[in-house]
């Protein structure tokens, strides 16, 4: 299960941080380490903070895009250092724990990390199902990205260990490459019905990340959506032929 749990770092730019990250992991039992368009190379300091954990140094993936690091994962989590992100579903470190634990039996599960500066940007937060921020001080809540990698480790290991406890995952939720084919979908829809004006796409699109994720739709459910856009998509083409062909017969 363990093996299931993927860390993401995205644009980290410290090396140190790499090499302390894998070491945080390697304590934990985890080993799967991805890096989303890096801002720097792992170099002798991210190995010698790595102490040792050069195996988990060695194996690291490197990601053009978070989508491309995700598109396998049926269950993405984003870590952010401010308590509310966007308005999006939060868990607690301890309920991430668990449900990493229960949804890694099924399919890869993804936490993502943000950049030492920035952090994660609002379109890679929206990608994530869930965001889990660490109840820090109020006026000093930002961890160093390889401490936070540790903390959030650790209470995947915690829910590992109690894991017999947990009952079996029901529902069955798409991966993400999956919800993003449907979003991609629902976007052609609207502009076909042109409820989304190219020029002025607004915040329609965003809002209804927003309502998807919140739902989170199972994979019968997803489909059943997207039979949904296509006929509308055919009625909407079919209309716009019937009107096509009543001009003709007006020339005539
Ligand atoms: N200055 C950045 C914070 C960067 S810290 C900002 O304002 O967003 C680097 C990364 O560590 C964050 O993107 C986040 O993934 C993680 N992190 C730091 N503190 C955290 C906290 N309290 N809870 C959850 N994740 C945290």
């Amino acid at each position: 299960m363990l093996e299931n749990v993927r860390i993401i770092l995205v644009g980290t730019s410290h090396p140190g941080n790499i090499g302390s990250a894998a070491r945080a992991m390697k304590t934990m039992g985890l080993t799967n380490l991805v890096l989303v368009d890096p801002e720097c190379e792992i170099d002798g300091k991210s190995v010698a903070l790595s102490a040792g954990a050069t195996d988990v140094l060695n194996n690291h993936k490197v990601c053009a895009t978070l989508d491309e690091a995700i598109a396998d994962c049926g269950l993405v989590i984003g870590a952010s250092a401010r308590p509310r992100t966007l308005d999006w579903p939060m868990l607690d470190p301890r309920e991430m724990g668990e449900k990493a634990v229960i949804e890694g039996q099924k399919y890869p599960v993804a936490l993502v990390f943000g950049r030492e500066n920035s952090g994660l940007s609002n379109d890679e937060l929206q990608k994530c199902h869930f965001h889990v921020f660490i109840p820090a001080n109020p006026d000093y809540s930002s961890l160093n990205l390889a401490m936070a990698v540790q903390t959030l480790s650790y209470e995947i290991r915690m829910a590992f260990l109690a894991s017999k406890a947990y009952p079996a995952q029901e529902e069955e939720y798409p991966l993400s490459e999956e919800i993003e084919g449907m979003f991609n979908h629902l976007e052609e829809t609207l502009k076909d019905t042109r409820f989304i004006v190219p020029a002025h796409p607004g915040l329609v699109m965003t809002k209804l990340r927003r309502f998807f994720n919140r739902a989170r739709p199972e994979i019968k459910e997803l489909r059943m959506w997207r039979g949904i856009f296509s006929s509308i998509q055919k009625s909407v083409i079919s209309a716009g032929q019937e009107s096509a062909s009543e001009v003709d017969s007006d020339k005539k």
